[in-house]
């Protein structure tokens, strides 16, 4: 243990951001509690708490590379377990309906499903001496002194038949518990102001189904193909090998629009998609499940860094915090940064609700102006649109452009896009000078048809 901050810290939920932060508070805590209400140990399949696992989950590049440094040998381990991986820059990339050039960048995707990914985590973090997880447990609230100044537990209820509420005292509780967290009411009931909230409404839907493919030398060794929605072909879809020698396809759409679930109108779905190769891969495939439908309506951001008054003893992470646009594939990621900027806070030996806020502030700043900004780009979503919003959309639509003729532009792009650079990498006169030289629109540009019924094939004009 490097720096022992206190005694016990417990945190509540056991998805990803709960694993990562417990990995990191084991460091400086003698104890710490994992509450979740779901069954964990050994579940390698979606489970109720994480509904969005059934949907395919991309870890980007600096996620895998966080893992990989709270976990020495994540990677290899994941390849081991008959988990796919492969160069971000060579997957099929689409952006318009035009194929992005492909470029190794050295960042690694490991393209497991997310409860297969999960489980990987939290065996790693199961296995630390300090860390135990109480599963089967709902949360009922925190505890506090009389003052409501210092939080000082958590309240809980096993499932287990004739359980009785109870307390669990703790130095630190850290909310992980995702997009419903209560932590918002639990301030207001204590006396505190709720936090602020940034909204925008995406109306995104994500439909899939997992397949056996009859040969799979049909994907010409390609790990995934990825035709990503933009506002000039909102229909978009993630196609991926995943472990057991499985694929999965998630469809998106935005603004209401949504793939159906019977089979017919899925794969017409799959079909009206702006390039065929989704299509002409599934068409024959073996499906594996039903299609499941995931509705997000907006991207939340909860303001706590603005908050002049709030309890010690408290800290709130990952989605609870800020959830993202799934189609950016940031939440993860973000969640992995929160845990090293918690483990830095920790390694200072200081704790305070205020400047970890901020801190985390600070990290969710760039994923939220891309994914945002992204978003703002559909003339539909509500929003302001500053010059910086508008001048950025352009450039990046010239960015996609030219990476569909310069493999060095879709390097730099990757990057970005997974967080290993901060946009302003793309901004370098070198950089830019390739955008400018090659980010023409190229052709054919796709119309969108939004709201539209299965059955509309979007129709496309010449550039
Ligand atoms: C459709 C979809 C696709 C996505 N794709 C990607 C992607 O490609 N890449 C990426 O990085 N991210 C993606 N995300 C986001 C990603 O799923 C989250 O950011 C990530 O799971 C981190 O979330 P979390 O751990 O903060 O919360 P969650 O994953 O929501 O977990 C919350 C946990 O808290 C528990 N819990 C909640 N309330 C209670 C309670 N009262 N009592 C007990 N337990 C409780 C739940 O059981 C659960 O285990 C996607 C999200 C969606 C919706």
């Amino acid at each position: 243990m490097s720096h022992q901050v206190g005694q016990r810290a417990i945190v509540l939920g056991g998805s990803m951001a709960g694993l990562l932060a417990a990995r990191v508070l084991a460091e400086s805590f003698a104890e710490v509690l994992i509450v979740d209400r779901d069954e964990l140990t050994g579940v390698t399949t979606a489970r109720r708490g994480v509904p969005q696992g059934r949907h395919v989950h991309g870890l980007l590049a600096r996620g895998q590379q966080i893992l990989e440094e709270l976990f020495p040998g994540f990677t290899s381990g994941a390849i081991a377990a008959g988990i796919p991986t492969g160069d971000l820059g060579e997957l099929r990339w689409f952006f318009n309906g035009t194929q992005l050039k492909p470029s190794p960048t050295g960042l690694i995707c490991v393209s497991a499903t997310r409860p297969m990914l999960e489980s990987h985590v939290r065996a790693r973090v199961s296995a630390l001496p300090n860390v135990t997880l109480i599963e089967l447990t709902d949360i009922v609230g925190v505890t506090t002194t009389r003052d409501n100044a210092l939080v000082t537990g958590v309240r809980i209820h096993r499932r287990a038949e004739g359980s009785v509420e109870e307390v669990l005292d703790a130095d630190l509780v850290v909310d992980a518990t995702g997009r419903g967290s209560r932590t918002p009411v639990w301030l207001e009931e204590l006396g505190y102001e709720r936090p602020q909230e940034d909204r925008v409404k995406i109306n995104i839907s994500y439909t899939s189904r997992t397949y056996r493919l009859p040969d799979e030398s049909i994907l010409n060794g390609d790990l995934s193909i990825n035709p990503v929605a933009s506002p000039a072909a909102p229909r978009g879809a993630f196609f991926s090998r995943i472990e057991d020698g499985k694929c999965a396809l998630s469809l998106t759409g935005v603004l209401g629009d949504s793939a159906p679930t019977d089979p017919d109108g899925f794969l017409e779905f799959t079909k009206s998609l702006p390039v065929p190769d989704i299509y002409d891969v599934v068409r024959n495939a073996e499906p594996l499940s039903d299609a499941v439908v995931f509705r997000f309506l907006a991207s939340v951001r909860r303001r706590y860094e603005r908050l002049t008054r709030f309890p010690r003893g408290f800290l709130v992470l990952g989605d609870a915090a800020c959830s993202f646009n799934p189609a950016y594939g940031q939440g993860m990621t973000v969640a992995a940064l929160e845990a090293v900027t918690l483990r830095d806070h920790l390694a200072r030996g200081v704790l305070e609700a205020d400047g970890f806020h901020r801190d985390i502030s600070r990290v969710i700043d760039v994923p939220w102006d891309m994914s945002v900004g992204g978003d703002l780009g559909y003339p539909e979503v509500e929003g302001p649109r500053p010059l910086k919003v508008r001048i950025s959309n352009a450039y990046v639509a010239k960015v996609h452009a030219a990476a569909t003729r310069d493999p060095e532009v879709t390097r730099a792009f990757m990057r970005v896009a997974g967080m290993v650079e901060t946009p302003t990498a793309l901004m370098r006169p070198s950089m830019m000078l390739r955008v400018l030289r090659n980010g023409k629109p190229s052709g054919p540009a796709v119309l969108p048809r939004l709201n539209s019924g299965p059955d509309d094939v979007q129709a496309t004009r010449a550039a």
